[in-house]
């Protein structure tokens, strides 16, 4: 890599403001963009850009201790629970309070600072006063899927660094550079939504195109007993466990890669072990998620097919054709109302066979 930056495909405009602020930054930056859109790679790659003597040269060893989350002066706050606690910003604080062990920077990563806002006792109000006269080698690097209004103070505070969702092709151009086959590539690209990371896992998943066929085959398999609608949504569950199986070699991977750097800098384990399995174990959930909506966004395309062929005819007067659409209809709407519910803490097999049951009629 010649450049910490020169990964970072398709955010040209973000880049451009992180090279003008890596010679003399501010004391906190806001990261922000839809999931997936290298939010976190943009960070870390700030983040050795500022630490890096030469700016962000992507070979010393400065910016391999950042990129492989080591450096003792690049702080990365974790989170336990669906928001973040207040005794958690608190310790994080701490460490901005602290004096950096290089010759770079404090730094102290908070992501999905969204997160301060809800809970029993939103921890905002501690953020913001960490944010208020910070130690002057200290830097703070924040990051958001989306802004809320109740943080307008904070970000107030901080230069935005905005990212853009990446395009299909962005994203295939990143796969393909990485070592994918171009076919590969676009299939992945195609099924990852924007989201790079997830992009990433399904270039490596060499069921997906059948995960796709079967989604597909969801609807005219949905015929006969009310048994089939409790077998079909079995079926995918089974389904969703093996499409996490890429995403834990890739892990597997990191961790060993974690582990191997950890030795040759002479330290005996990984230092954050636990917190790095924490993370893993949410992002395995997430990618679940993930998964199961891009399901569904498959389910629909094909009631939308269905929907496409009837219309002609049922301009026409063909009762059938009039009965398909509606049915047809009635069956996207069904499937985005289980895509709203998987926000809710709803459980998934309940959700699976609920829905199932419904599109048994369509
Ligand atoms: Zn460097």
């Amino acid at each position: 890599m010649s450049d910490v930056f020169e990964q970072l495909v398709g955010q040209d405009r973000a880049v451009d403001s992180m090279r003008q602020h890596v010679a003399s930054p501010v004391h906190a930056y806001l990261f922000s963009g839809p999931g997936g859109s290298s939010v976190r790679d943009s960070l870390v790659a700030f983040a050795a850009a500022l630490q890096c003597p030469r700016h962000g040269c992507g070979a010393c060893e400065i910016c391999r201790l950042v990129f492989s989350e080591q450096d003792p002066d690049v702080y990365f706050a974790e989170r336990s629970g669906v928001a973040w606690r207040m005794e958690e910003i608190r310790e994080a604080e701490r460490v901005a309070r602290r004096r950096p062990l290089g010759a770079g920077y404090q730094i102290v990563v908070i992501e999905d600072v969204e997160l301060t806002t809800t809970g029993a006792s939103p921890s905002s109000p501690a953020l913001l006063k960490s944010l208020e006269e910070p130690p002057t080698r200290t830097i703070f690097l924040l990051s958001a899927e989306e802004v809320p209004r109740e943080l307008d103070t904070i970000v107030s505070r901080c230069v935005e660094v905005k990212l853009r969702a990446l395009s299909e092709e962005d994203l295939a151009s990143i796969l393909v550079r990485e070592g994918a086959a171009l076919d590969t590539a676009r299939s992945a690209a195609q099924a990852a939504n924007g989201n790079l990371r997830r992009a990433r896992v399904l270039v490596r998943d060499v069921d997906l195109a059948t995960r796709v066929a079967r989604w597909r085959s969801v609807p005219e398999r949905l015929t006969g007993t009310l048994a089939t609608s409790a077998i079909v949504a079995q079926e995918i569950t089974a389904s969703l466990d093996e499409a996490i199986t890429p995403l834990q070699e890739l892990q597997d991977e990191e961790m060993a890669r974690r582990a191997s750097d950890a030795r040759e800098m002479g330290m005996r384990a990984v230092a954050n072990r636990r917190d790095v399995e924490a993370q893993f174990k949410r992002e395995q959930r997430r990618f679940r998620l993930d998964e199961l909506r891009f399901g569904f966004s498959a389910l629909t395309s094909v009631y939308r097919d269905r929907l496409i062929e009837n219309l002609d005819a049922s301009a026409g007067g063909d009762a059938r054709s009039e009965y398909r659409v509606g049915a047809s209809l009635r069956a996207i709407d069904a499937v985005a109302e289980a895509n709203r519910r998987l926000s809710t803490n709803v459980d998934e097999s309940l959700l699976l066979h609920d829905l199932m049951f419904t599109l048994m009629e369509f």
